[in-house]
């Protein structure tokens, strides 16, 4: 029988990337998204994968979004944490408000999300949950003090609950990736995204592909020795 996934934000980017690959995997996928109706039903149309609406950063909604999911297609064995927002302001011009919300998604959504799922995965003695966090969360950003501690916290975050996990063949594992040629980072100026290029090694953006290959081998038996670990997949941009 084929494992269960659950990828948030898995109908667009990064995320529709990690949906896909995990479905030619082998894995039941179901994708989570939080407002965009028009990019999930297409998705869906293209795919075949299955789109649940809700916000991650609403408790009550993610445990009531994942009683549906695994009433659809059973336990969720793979959580793939990869909803994620900015709100980008210098900190002297920062509002609670942008500082807020980028917790509550990016930080409190991990929990939301991975909590309600724990007690069944320690049940069934296997588990996989897997944090996209980002290159800013480990080397901090001009303008980003809120994402960048929310997506360090995703890193201690997953740090701490491996350790939890590990007797219960649950592995907790965190994904860093650095520039990603998403609509974002496409959308900025041509001349801006060379002067981004010249500062990676390889010389060039990720694909979002490039991200979804190392969720697919963490989720795998074969990576069930890897727990606590943080995954840079930058390019080489920068170094930890
Ligand atoms: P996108 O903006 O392309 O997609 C974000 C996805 O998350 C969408 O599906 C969106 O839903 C969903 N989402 C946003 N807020 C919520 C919420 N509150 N509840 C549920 N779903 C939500 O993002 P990317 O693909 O660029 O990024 C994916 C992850 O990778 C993020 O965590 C991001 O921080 C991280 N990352 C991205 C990098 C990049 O270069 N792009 C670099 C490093 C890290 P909807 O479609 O409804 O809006």
């Amino acid at each position: 029988m084929s494992r269960v996934a659950l990828v948030t934000g898995g109908s667009r980017g990064i995320g529709a990337a990690i949906s896909m690959a995990l479905k030619d995997a082998g894995y039941k996928v179901a994708a989570t998204y939080a407002g965009n109706d028009e990019a999930a039903a297409h998705f869906t149309k293209e795919t075949g994968i299955k789109t649940y609406k809700w916000s991650v950063a609403d408790y009550e909604a993610c445990a009531d979004g994942i009683a549906q999911v695994e009433a659809d297609l059973g336990p969720v064995d793979i959580l793939v944490n990869n909803a994620g927002i900015t709100r980008d302001a210098p900190f002297h011009k920062m509002s609670r408000e942008q500082w807020q919300e980028v917790m509550d998604t990016n930080l409190s959504g991990v929990f939301n999300m991975t909590h309600p799922l724990w007690p069944g995965m320690r049940e069934r003695k296997f588990g996989r949950v897997i944090n996209i966090s980002s290159i800013n969360g480990q080397k901090g950003q001009f303008g980003q003090v809120n994402y960048s501690a929310a997506k360090a916290g995703d890193i201690g975050f997953t740090k701490a609950l491996a350790q939890e996990g590990a007797r219960a063949g649950i592995t907790v594992n965190a994904i860093c990736p650095g520039y990603i040629a998403t609509e974002m980072v496409m959308a900025v100026p041509e001349k801006v995204r060379d002067s981004i290029i010249s500062t990676i090694p390889v010389g060039r953006l990720g694909e979002p592909e490039d991200i979804a290959r190392c969720v697919v081998f963490l989720a795998s038996d074969d990576a069930g020795f890897i727990t606590g670990s943080t995954i840079t997949a930058n390019g080489g941009q920068y170094l930890t």
